[in-house]
């Protein structure tokens, strides 16, 4: 097509796209350094006992600041992080640091759990088990605290290997949580075949449920498999009053969103759990 419209409309069409590498390929030499650099950081946002009062857990959020291009999404530096396989590092980071955190809270965190964003590269990595032991080891966090979320693309490659290591973690007292649950090929199968503890049903569900009667019964139908399983269920991305009273009268065990508590720096989450 591009052809078509001509000689000039073609070379700046490649130009762009040159730009775009260029960019890409920029970006990825930044994220080389950011780790070393101190970069990054972590955000916390609460996760709710729905209809109880105080918080159940908290989800760590890694957090990138370019020195030149501000604040990067974890959406683009996560999956650039696996591609020019970084991932390991900074997953490591992010446990060790929201580990450490934890304790450093305190006696006010000293029931919360954790919950920490595991991506399928590092997952496979054969160095993975022992990172988690030593985050766990170098903070004193009891591994009956720790949450670790996956999503269903970690069992893409290498199922039985994933298996394997869900099961460790399991056997150490560690809880599998599954991410965006419904968004993937697959969802059920996975539930029926992996040590899976908890599953987070995905914001679009969410966000649908107040309007659409369908997905009302979908995530009706969720909750009731999670209650026969004995899977905790969280309801994630709750941005209205309405989708929490609905998720309330479903008998939604937990929730996590913008109207609950945005994510935070870890000082504003000390001082909310001061004043709860
Ligand atoms: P996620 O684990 O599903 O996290 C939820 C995302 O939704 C977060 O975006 C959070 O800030 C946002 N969120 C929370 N409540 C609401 C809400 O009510 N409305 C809306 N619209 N959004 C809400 P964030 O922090 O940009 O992270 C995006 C994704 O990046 C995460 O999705 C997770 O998959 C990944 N990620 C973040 N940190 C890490 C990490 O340390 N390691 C790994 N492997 N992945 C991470
Ligand atoms: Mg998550
Ligand atoms: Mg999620
Ligand atoms: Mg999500």
């Amino acid at each position: 097509a591009a052809k078509q419209l001509g000689k000039g409309t073609y070379s700046l069409f490649t130009e762009s796209m040159q730009r775009a590498a260029v960019e890409t390929l920029s970006l990825q030499n930044d994220l080389r350094q950011a780790l070393v650099s101190r970069q990054f950081s972590l955000a916390y946002q609460p996760i709710y006992a729905l209809g109880k009062k105080g918080c159940f857990g908290v989800e760590a959020l890694a957090r990138w600041h370019h020195p030149g291009r501000g604040w990067v999404a974890p959406n683009v530096f996560i999956p650039m992080a696996e591609e020019i396989d970084v991932i390991r590092e900074l997953g490591h980071w992010v446990m060790s640091q929201a580990c450490r955190q934890m304790r450093s809270w305190g006696a006010a965190a000293a029931d919360l759990k954790l919950f920490v964003n595991v991506s399928a590269r590092e997952i496979r990595d054969h160095r993975f088990l022992d990172q988690v032991d030593q985050a766990l080891a170098e903070s004193g966090l009891a591994p009956s605290r720790l949450q670790l979320e996956i999503t269903e693309n970690i069992f893409i490659q290498d199922p039985e290997h994933v298996a394997r290591v869900l099961e460790a973690l399991r056997s150490r007292g560690i809880r599998v949580v599954l991410d965006d649950f419904g968004t993937g090929y697959s969802s059920l199968s996975y539930l029926d075949r992996y040590a899976i503890d908890a599953l987070k049903i995905d914001r679009e569900f969410v966000t649908r449920m107040a309007s659409v009667r369908r997905t009302r019964a979908i995530v009706d139908s969720i909750l009731s498999l999670g209650t026969t399983l004995g899977v905790d269920i969280v309801a994630e991305g709750i941005e209205t009053s309405d989708e929490l009273e609905m998720l309330q009268r479903l008998g939604c065990p937990f929730g996590q969103g913008f109207l609950l508590a945005p994510p935070m720096s870890a000082e504003d989450f000390a001082e909310q759990l001061a004043v709860e």
